[in-house]
C-alpha cells in the first residue's frame, strides 16, 4: 500500500499552497489528489481573482496581511508569476451608516499594520473617476496595495513548485472514503486504491461537507452560485482602475483586458450545485452598472462569455481551519465564503504549521475551528463580496 506524510484532497488553490508551503518547511512526501482531469476546474477556475486587506474583522485583515505580499512577491519566491496588479480596492459609500463602517474597519486595519490604506471625501472620489455617477457618494475607502492576481497562475505556480520540492499531483483520482482508527485517520480510498496516512487535509471546496461526511463529521459548508460578467472592449472607463465597489447595491467590476468584469451577488440566489449561468441575471447586473458607470449604457457584452461558480458558505463567512475536533490528523482548509484566493497563501501558511508543529503565530486559529459553530463562538464579516 502506497504511504504519504501528508495526503491533500482537493487541488485548487487552496491545496496547492498547502502543498507548496509543507514542502517549503522540508515535509516533501506530500499527495496530493484531484477527482478532475486538470486543476481549477472547482471554484479557482472561476474566481474574479480580487484580493485585498479591507475587511472589518481582526482575522480576515490579518490573513491578508500575510497573503498580499505573498502575492507581491510571489514570482521572487516561487520563480512563476501570480500577475499580481496592485491597482487597489476602492469603497463608495452612499450613507453615513456604510461611512461609519469604512471608519472603523480602517482605524481596525491601521491598528493591525496595514499600510497604504486611507478615507476619501466624496468630491475627491468624483475627481479620482469622474465618470462614475457621484451625487449620492459622501465617501470611501482606498487601498493601493489591494488589487487583483490570476488565480491560475497562482495555483500553477504553487503545484510546480510543491511538484518541484518532492510532492506529487494525482489528477482524475476522486477520494470515495476514509479511514480511521481509535488514534486518527489511518487511510484514504480513492480511485487508484488505498493510500494510508495518518495526516489528511480536506481542500474540496465547494464539496468540503461531502468529504467531511466520510468521517462522520457534520461541516457547514453551503455552494452558493455567484455570476461573472466579462465585457468586450470597452475604452470609456481607465483601465487603471481598482475593483470599485457600489455599496449602495454590492455591485462591482475591474478592468479585465481590454474590458471590464463585472459582478453582483443577487440576494436572490439560494444553495446549491448550480454552475449553470442564468441569462437573466445579465440585465439585471447592466442595469446596476450603467447605474453607478453611465458609460456602461454602451457597455458590449457577449452573454456566451458569461460564466458561474460556486462560493463555499459558512455561516459567519469566515474560513473553517485547523484539526477536525475528535479526528486526530484530519485537517480543514474549508469555507473561505468567497475569499479563498486572497487568504489561500495564509491558509497554506497557517496548516503546514499546524500539521507540522500544532501551532501557528499568523493567527489565533482558534477563532477559526470547526468547534466554534457548536459553542457559539461565530464571527461576523460583513464585508463579502
Ligand atoms: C464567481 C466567483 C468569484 C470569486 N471571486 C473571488 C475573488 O475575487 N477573490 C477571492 O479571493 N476569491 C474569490 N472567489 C472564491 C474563490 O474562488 C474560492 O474561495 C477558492 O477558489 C477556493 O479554493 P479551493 O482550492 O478551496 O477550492 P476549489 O478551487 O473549488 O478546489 C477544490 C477541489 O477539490 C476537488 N475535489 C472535491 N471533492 C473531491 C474528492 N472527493 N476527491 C478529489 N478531489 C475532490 C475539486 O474537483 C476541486 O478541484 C470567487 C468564486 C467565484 C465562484
Amino acid at each position: 500500500m502506497q504511504t504519504a506524510d501528508v495526503v491533500i484532497i482537493g487541488a485548487g488553490i487552496v491545496g496547492s499552497s498547502i502543498a507548496y508551503h509543507l514542502t517549503a518547511q522540508g515535509c516533501r512526501n506530500v499527495l496530493v489528489i484531484e477527482r478532475e482531469s486538470a486543476q481549477g476546474k472547482g471554484s479557482t477556475g472561476k474566481s474574479m481573482g480580487g484580493v485585498r486587506a479591507q475587511f472589518s474583522t481582526p482575522v480576515s485583515i490579518q490573513m491578508s496581511l500575510y497573503s498580499i505580499p505573498f502575492y507581491a512577491s510571489f514570482e521572487e519566491r516561487l520563480g512563476s508569476p501570480c500577475d499580481y496588479r496592485p491597482q487597489g480596492y476602492l469603497f463608495c459609500a452612499t450613507n453615513e451608516k456604510q461611512l461609519a463602517y469604512l471608519q472603523t474597519n480602517y482605524a481596525e486595519q491601521v491598528r493591525l499594520g496595514l499600510k497604504n490604506v486611507g478615507l476619501l471625501a466624496g468630491d475627491e472620489i468624483a475627481r479620482m473617476f469622474p465618470q462614475l455617477r457621484g451625487d449620492d457618494i459622501i465617501g470611501g475607502s482606498f487601498c493601493s496595495t489591494d488589487g487583483f492576481v490570476d488565480p491560475y497562475s497562482a495555483m500553477n505556480g504553487f503545484t510546480a513548485a510543491a511538484t518541484d520540492r518532492g510532492a506529487t499531483l494525482w489528477k482524475h483520482t476522486p477520494v470515495t472514503g476514509i479511514k480511521r482508527d481509535a488514534a486518527g485517520i489511518t487511510s484514504i480510498e480513492t480511485a487508484r486504491g488505498t493510500i494510508s496516512t495518518r495526516r489528511l487535509v480536506n481542500c474540496a471546496g465547494a464539496w468540503a461537507a461531502e468529504v467531511a461526511g466520510f468521517v462522520g463529521i457534520d461541516l457547514p459548508v453551503e455552494p452558493l452560485r455567484r455570476m461573472l460578467v466579462p465585457s468586450e472592449p470597452f475604452d470609456e472607463f481607465p483601465h487603471t482602475a481598482p475593483m470599485i465597489i457600489d455599496m449602495s447595491n454590492g455591485f462591482h467590476f475591474r478592468p479585465e483586458a481590454r474590458g471590464f468584469l463585472l459582478a453582483w451577488n443577487d440576494p436572490e440566489e439560494t444553495p446549491g450545485f448550480k454552475t449553470d449561468f442564468d441569462p437573466g441575471f445579465i440585465e439585471k447586473i447592466l442595469t446596476r452598472a450603467a447605474d453607478r458607470v453611465p458609460c456602461f449604457a454602451n457597455l458590449p457584452v457577449n452573454p456566451k462569455r458569461a460564466w458561474a461558480g460556486l462560493y463555499e458558505m459558512t455561516p459567519d463567512h469566515h474560513p473553517i481551519l485547523g484539526e477536525a475536533p475528535g479526528v486526530p490528523g484530519f485537517f480543514l482548509a474549508n469555507g473561505f465564503s468567497g475569499h479563498g484566493v486572497m487568504h489561500a497563501p495564509a491558509t497554506g501558511k497557517i496548516l503546514s504549521d499546524l500539521i507540522l508543529t500544532g501551532k501557528t503565530d499568523l493567527i489565533d486559529v482558534s477563532l477559526l475551528s470547526l468547534s466554534r459553530f457548536a459553542e457559539n463562538r461565530l464571527i461576523h464579516e460583513t464585508a463579502v463580496l
